[in-house]
Formats: structure tokens, sequence, C-alpha cells
């Protein structure tokens, strides 16, 4: 199985969640430098983009590949930054350049709308998750979703986690009130966006590959 990523920070949440699959996983990381290709993330839906990867890699490695495609949809901004959640401060955006022009945006909308900066600012992450898989010739695509409910912090907590994770209050565990930078890895699995999908891919590959058995 090929995993369509080359961000290191998921690759290790993905790798460990998928480890009890017992499927030898491969990433974009393990090629040669020449054979890491880019796949232009040009779709305008999480699923249109993640099928564009998933289907290349399944293609180019001759193999079974998943790949996926995460947002954070800001409620206060109509689903913003959604899909162009990685490059929302420009294409060369840090973590950091991302999460300050989010709250910039989050405080200008505050304004623009007359709402006391006090207003809970309503946020899900959503991960598409798809598996693109060689079947009689052709590539089959299976897609998941999972989604994480919660609320954004003006203010950056916590040094775990990557991208967004420390303005991100998930609403479970309700008592924690923690954004996901302040969880430990485990914790951020129990209720993540990622996790939830990943755990649905892994349900939809067994049934699958016991009904092709
Ligand atoms: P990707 O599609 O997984 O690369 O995610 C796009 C962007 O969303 C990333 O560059 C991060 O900024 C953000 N992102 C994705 N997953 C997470 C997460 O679990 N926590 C915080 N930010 C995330």
């Amino acid at each position: 199985m090929f995993l369509a990523t080359g961000n290191p920070d998921k690759r290790a949440e993905l790798q460990e969640l998928l480890t009890p699959l017992g499927i030898p996983l491969q990433c974009i990381a393990d090629l040669a430098e020449r054979e890491r290709l880019d796949v232009v993330e040009d779709a305008l839906t999480l699923l249109g983009n993640a099928i564009k990867k998933a289907r290349f890699w399944a293609q180019r490695q001759s193999t079974d590949a998943i790949a996926d495609d995460t947002g954070l949809f800001v409620e206060l901004l109509d689903g913003a930054p959604g899909v162009y959640s990685a490059r929302y401060a420009g294409l060369e955006a840090t973590y950091q350049d991302n999460v300050a022009k989010l709250l910039e945006e989050v405080q200008t909308a505050l304004k623009t709308r007359g709402l006391p900066l006090s207003t809970p600012i309503k946020a899900h992450f959503a991960t598409v998750m798809v598996w693109a898989r060689h079947v009689d010739q052709r590539i089959q695509i299976h897609a998941v979703e999972g989604r994480c409910e919660g609320v954004l912090v003006p203010t950056p907590r916590g040094a775990k986690g990557f991208g967004y994770d420390p303005i991100f209050v998930p609403n479970t565990p309700a008592e924690s009130h923690k954004t996901f930078a302040e969880l430990t890895p485990d914790q951020k699995n129990e209720v993540s966006h990622r996790a939830r999908a990943v755990r649905m891919l892994v349900s939809v590959i067994k049934e699958q590959t016991l009904k092709t058995r």
C-alpha cells in the first residue's frame, strides 16, 4: 500500500493509525528524491484533491494507494480556509502565518458583523481519505470523511501537533478545554478528524479485502 503524503507530521500520525492493518506501507518520503513528485491540489473540494492524489500514485506505483486532504472550516468565515487551509496566507506560508491570518480574519469578521469578541467561533476539521484500488485492470475509488467539531481560541496554546492545532479546541473531551496542541498524540487520535477517517477507511479496506478473498 502506498501512502500519498510527503508531510512527515501526517505520515507519523497515519502510520501509527494504519499499523493495526498489518499491511506494509510505503510513503513519498521513502522514494528516491527525483521520484518524489508533487500532485497539484487544484480541485475545489477535499474529495477532488484526495481522488486526484490517490489515483496518480496508484497508477505511478502500480499498487493500491491512499491519499487524504484536510481542511479547517470556520462557520463565521463561511467555511474558510477550507480546501485552502495549507496555503491560506500564501503559497509559501508557514503554519504560524496561516494561524495569524486566520485569527486576523476572525477579528475582522467579528467587527464587521458587530459581534462581541467573546462570541464562540465554531469550526470543524474535515479529512477526506481515498483508497484507490486496482481491481480488474481498473482503479476503484473508495472515499470516507472524518470530522471533528470544536471552537477556535484567540491566542495559540500548546506546542504539540501542527498546523492549526494551537488554536483549535475540540468539543470532546468536553471537560478538557485544551487545544489540539496541548493534547498528547494519543488524546488527539481519540477524537481527531483524521483518526476518524482512518478508522472508517480501515473498516472499508478490511471489509473489501475479505469480500474478495
Ligand atoms: P493536508 O491536506 O492534510 O495537508 O492539510 C492541509 C492543511 O490543513 C495543513 O497544511 C494544516 O495547516 C492543516 N491541517 C491538516 N490537518 C491538521 C490537523 O490535524 N491539525 C491542525 N491543522 C491541520
